[in-house]
């Protein structure tokens, strides 16, 4: 699995196999994350705060989209201003959840170097099992 496509599934950075939130999403585990890799064991949070810069990308992420959506709605399309920004306000809400885990993805992938031998470790430990 190559990196875009693991950081936007929230896999494991390491082995690019394991959930890096519990599966399948519901709202009472919307934000919760196993404390390790189901497939790797690699510690989804190494240190106390490890996720305080993913908010700072998860903001700047969500407020690019938006802004654009906003933007677009006033000068391309020529609908009110208001009526835009509620519009915004709302896919804001609804998109909330998706711009909080690819935020914490994308901050465990940027300090989290991808290992080829966990991936393969995996693909061997399953080929085994299914014969
Ligand atoms: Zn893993």
């Amino acid at each position: 699995m190559g990196l875009l496509k693991s950081i936007l599934k929230n896999t494991c950075p390491r082995c690019r196999r394991g959930d890096l939130f519990y599966r399948p999403f519901t709202l009472k585990n919307a934000y919760k994350m196993p404390s390790h890799c189901s497939v790797c064991n690699q510690r989804y949070a190494p240190e106390p705060g490890f996720y305080f810069g993913a908010m700072f990308l998860s903001y700047i992420a969500s407020a690019i989209i938006l802004v654009a959506g906003a933007l677009f709605m006033v000068f391309a399309l020529r609908w009110d201003v208001n009526m835009s920004l509620v519009i915004i306000f709302v896919i804001g809400g609804l998109t909330h959840n998706f711009f909080y885990r690819l935020g914490r993805s994308l901050w465990i992938h940027l300090m989290v170097r991808y290992d080829r031998r966990y991936a393969s470790k995996m693909e061997a430990s399953s080929t085994e099992k299914s014969q």
